[in-house]
């Protein structure tokens, strides 16, 4: 089945997420159609919606600037976020009140959670569903301190939560668009029927 995936294009790394959905279309062998997305009107044709990383506040700060809060909650497409995109489908954020999360996902998280020393870094970490380890880069990357019941956790890394799955949507706080391996990509198109 061919599929829309839009990236949402406020700020952040679109272009990276646009490559990484065209070689796991081209691996599956099937048409995608992936452009950036800018505006609420575009959102409820799309199969998947990706929010990418970058900056939480500001991103959030455009979304309700450009009215695009309800289409995103309201969206039943699938859901890629990495980062700042996790913290922003995050239910709620420790030690940080600038801005309200868009709560698709039950969890909290720590915003810029490993500290000036490990601000970025790589590792190999275990993500379930995969049979061999994930080599993961992390760019001042939050995790989840806790996960609702229904919300399935799929990565860890030093005891925090770096990935998680409920229903269509996935957050992963590392950046998979970055790394060579798109396996988790092609996972979340054959997830949602796409390939
Ligand atoms: N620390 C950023 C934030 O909380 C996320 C960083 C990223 O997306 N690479 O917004």
């Amino acid at each position: 089945m061919a599929g829309k995936i839009g990236v949402l294009a406020l700020q952040g790394d679109v272009s990276e997420h646009i490559h990484a959905f065209q070689e796991a279309g081209s691996y599956l062998g099937i048409p995608l159609e992936i452009f950036p997305v800018r505006g609420a009107d575009q959102i409820a044709r799309l199969d998947a919606l990706v929010i990418p990383g970058g900056e939480s506040t500001t991103i959030c700060r455009l979304i309700d600037k450009n009215s695009m809060r309800d289409a995103i909650s309201h969206f039943s497409g699938g859901i890629f976020a990495t980062c700042a995109g996790m913290v922003l489908l995050a239910s709620s954020i420790i030690d940080d009140d600038r801005f309200r999360p868009l709560g698709l996902l039950d969890i909290t998280v720590r915003r810029n959670a490993f500290g000036r020393q490990k601000d970025s870094f790589e590792a190999d970490i275990a993500v379930r569903g995969l049979d061999t380890p994930f080599h993961a880069v992390f760019i001042r990357a939050p995790v989840a301190i806790s996960a609702g019941t229904g919300t399935e956790v799929i990565a860890e890394y030093n005891g925090g939560i770096v990935g998680v799955r409920r229903g269509r949507a996935l957050a992963l706080a590392f950046h998979p668009e970055l790394s060579r391996d798109r396996r988790i990509h092609i996972d979340f198109l054959k997830r949602l029927g796409i390939g």
